[in-house]
Parts: structure tokens; sequence; C-alpha cells
């Protein structure tokens, strides 16, 4: 059976926590889309991790990680977290790399630097790691896939073709040093070299795997609302964050997709540009950053500051939709004991007409937040074990949220650690 984890909002939900949870009674854990552009941050025995590439099982020794063919693989930033994974005492993880997966390379971060700089005061807040460099160049069929390496003779005639187009741009576009193909090639082959022990048809494993009735864990990466159909167009990632991609990006069969655990955070946080409806700022905004998520709401990958915003049962019922919900995981609630007053974005006010349905870009921008205020729980909540434990308001929030978005939420994480997780029967669940 295949579970999916995803996000239903802009990332950052803590997928990573619920993927290394959930990873103790699974067999498989695959990455199906994105890159290294966004990270998961996961404590347990071993420390604390920021990981960006491998997937968040790789702590186990009974799970096998894979990166899947709908990956944006870097090679060498694999195998620097790999490497820092075992030097922290990590048993090493089994590791397999799809033979279909396409390689970052080194000019789509140049690109997208590049671009950024461009851009300018118009640029997308892009993380500068080559992601929407890299998915144009695969749509554009200029990729190049992992199994490509080992064809030198193909690799060496097709790095030629790229490069001329590539160079064009470099030249008259972005004023930059062009590309040498030699010292492409010669990249390309160290990158072989790291990746040959790990590379196999992974959704044959997969296939196989599945009937010998292994449980397989999808881990997303970013939320629904960052998908570039489904999200906030075009302030998105360029592959899709949703659960169904899962299907493709990991290569297995979308009937064997049972169970879609969508992450939703207690509050909101972004990053990047795009419009944000709940967003808070100043000194409010300052004491949730600096309060959220395990040590602060820093991006894992950039260190950036993360926006803020109130909890947005608008985008969540729409990401939750979109992503097929089974059963929410509610996460960082603890992070809001500190609040007298929790307030909630329960609408949106666009040309004076109120909705919860979640609208395209343009009507987003134009949306004004509509907020309840809920009374607050004013003390710690981590340590809980049972649902029937936590303060009655807070038990008001979580049931107001699952009111609110119409989806189960079965699991409140408490707290970063695997541990922190209380399970909930939910009216919702059939
Ligand atoms: P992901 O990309 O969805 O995995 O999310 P991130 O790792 O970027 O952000 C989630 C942050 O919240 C991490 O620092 C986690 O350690 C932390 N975290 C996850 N769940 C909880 C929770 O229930 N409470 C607290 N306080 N922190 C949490």
């Amino acid at each position: 059976m295949v579970k999916a984890i995803v996000g239903a909002n802009w990332g950052d939900e803590g997928k990573g926590k619920i993927t290394d949870m959930m990873a103790e009674n699974s067999d498989i854990v695959v990455r199906f889309q994105g890159g290294a552009n966004a990270g998961h941050t996961i404590v347990n025995h071993y420390g604390k991790f920021a990981l960006h590439t491998l997937p968040s099982g790789v702590f186990y020794d009974h799970i096998t990680s894979i990166i899947g063919n709908g990956v944006a693989l870097n090679i060498p930033k694999l195998f620097e977290e790999y490497n820092e994974v075992v030097s922290k005492g990590v048993p090493a993880p089994k590791l397999l790399v799809s033979d279909r997966a396409q390689i970052v390379m080194p000019y789509h971060i140049l690109f997208d630097k590049y671009e950024e700089e461009r851009l300018g005061g118009k640029s997308f807040g892009s993380t500068k790691s080559g992601i929407a460099p890299f998915y144009s160049d695969k749509y554009a069929k200029i990729g190049f896939q992992v199994q490509e390496l080992f064809d030198e003779q193909g690799l060496k005639e097709k790095l030629e073709r790229v490069a001329q187009t590539k160079n064009v741009l470099l030249e008259n576009l972005y004023h930059k040093p062009l590309l040498d193909v030699g010292e492409l090639f010669d990249t390309l082959m160290e990158y072989k070299k790291m990746v040959e022990p790990y590379v196999c048809d992974t959704s044959l494993f997969l296939w196989n795997a599945l009937k010998e009735g292994k449980t397989v864990l999808l881990e997303g990466q970013l939320g629904s609302l960052k998908d570039p159909d489904h999200g906030i167009y075009p302030m998105v990632t360029s592959s899709s964050t949703l659960a169904a991609y899962g299907a493709i990006g990991a290569g297995v069969p979308p009937y064997e997709i049972k169970e879609i655990v969508t992450v939703v955070k207690a509050y909101s946080s972004a990053v990047g540009a795009g419009a944000f409806v709940s967003e808070i700022f100043g000194d409010e905004a300052d004491e949730l950053r600096r309060r959220g998520g395990d040590g602060g709401e820093y991006g894992a990958t950039t260190g950036r500051p993360r926006r803020m915003g109130w909890f947005d049962c608008v985008a969540t019922k729409y990401g939750c939709r979109m992503q097929g919900t089974t059963d929410v995981a509610f996460t960082v609630l603890d992070v809001l004991g500190y609040l007298d007053k929790i307030p909630v974005c329960v609408g949106y006010e666009i040309d004076g007409k109120v909705t919860t349905d979640f609208p395209t870009t343009r009507l987003l921008e134009r949306a004004k937040p509509v907020i309840e205020v809920l009374d607050g729980w004013k003390c710690d909540i981590r340590g809980i074990k049972n649902y029937e434990e936590l303060p009655e308001n807070c038990r008001r929030y979580i049931e107001f949220a699952e009111k609110h978005i119409g989806f189960p939420i079965t699991m409140i994480s408490n707290g970063p650690s695997r541990e922190d997780i209380i399970y909930r029967e939910s009216p919702l669940k059939k």
C-alpha cells in the first residue's frame, strides 16, 4: 500500500517530522518531486537534521530511501547530505536512485541566479537551486536523465547541442561566461562515479515491493498552494506538489495510493513572493516567527525569515481538497500556547463579497481576510498524549479548524520530535 504525505499550504508544514514518524511502520520512503530547494527539519535521537534531497525515512535501518524519477536531482548535494547523516552516527542509508531521474546541471543553478538578477524587483524569490531552469529543460526535452551518464558518446554530443543554445543566452541576454562542454562532461563523469552504486529501475523495485505487501510512503515537498497548476501561479514551484503526482514522480499505479496524509500547520508561514491573505507584520509577526517551528520560522535551505500569518481556513480547505486528503495532521499547535486570543482567517472578502473558496491569483491579490478570534489556552501542551487531556480551548481551536476545512484531523503534532503526536478520532472520518 502507498501512503502520501503532502502539504496543504505553502510548505514548511512539518511533513519531514510526520514522514520520519510514519516511517517507523513502513518499508520504503520515496521523494517524487522537487529538488534541494526546500528542506525538512527533523529532530530525533541522532540530532537535528535539515534534509533537502534525502527522504525523511533515512534514520531507520529498515527503510529503503528512493529518489524517484520526478525529482530534480542535485547529485553533489545528495551525497553531501548522505555523508553528513552518516557522519552524525546514522547507519548508512539504503539508497536507490531512479535511472529516469533527471540531473540538476551546474548551469541550471547559474541560470536561476542570472534570471533572478535580471528580474530585479520582479523576481520570484527563488532559492536559486536551479529548479525552474531544470524543469523547463526537462519539458523542453533537453534535460539529462541519470541513465544518460552511462552513454559517454551520446552524452558528449547532446552536451554540445544543449550548450549551443545555452551559450546564446549567456552571451547575449545575461553577458556571462559561456559553458565549456569539456568541463561539463568531466563534471558529469564525477556525478556518475558518485551515483552509480545506487542507480536502478526504481518503479520496478516499487512494483515488486507492493506485490509483496510492503508499505511505501511518498514524501511531498512544499504544499498545494505552490503547485504549478493549482497553486498561486506564477509564484509557485516548478513541479507538482500534489499527492496525485506521486504516482508519476515515483512510478507507482495511482490506485495504490490509499492514504493521503495532508500536513496542515496550525498557523501560516510562507517563503518567496506571492499573495498571502492572512499575513501579519511587525511585532506580532516577529513574535510568532521567533516562537514558531522548532527554533524559529527560518528557511531550512536558505535561512531566510519566513513570512508569517494566522491560520487560513480558505487556503487550507482548498489545499486539502486538491491533495485528496484522507487524514489531516495538524502540526506545531504547541507554538500557539502563548496567545491570549488567536485570530483565524475564515473567509476572503473580494470586491465586497465574502467567499470561502480559494480563487485564482488575479482575485487572490485583491482578497482581504475575514477574521474570527478564538480564545487561547495559555499553556504548554507539549508532552500531552491524549486528545481529552488537551485544554478545552485548544480542542475548540482544532475542532473549529476541522469544521472550516471539512477534512478529518486525525493527528495532532504538539512538538518537533517523533513522539510528540496525539491521535484523534474525527467525526469526519468514515
Ligand atoms: P517540512 O518542509 O514540511 O518538513 O517543514 P519544515 O521542516 O521546513 O518546518 C517544520 C518545522 O517545524 C521544523 O523545524 C520542525 O522541526 C518543526 N515542527 C514540526 N512539527 C512540530 C510541532 O508539532 N511543534 C513544533 N514546535 N515544531 C514542529
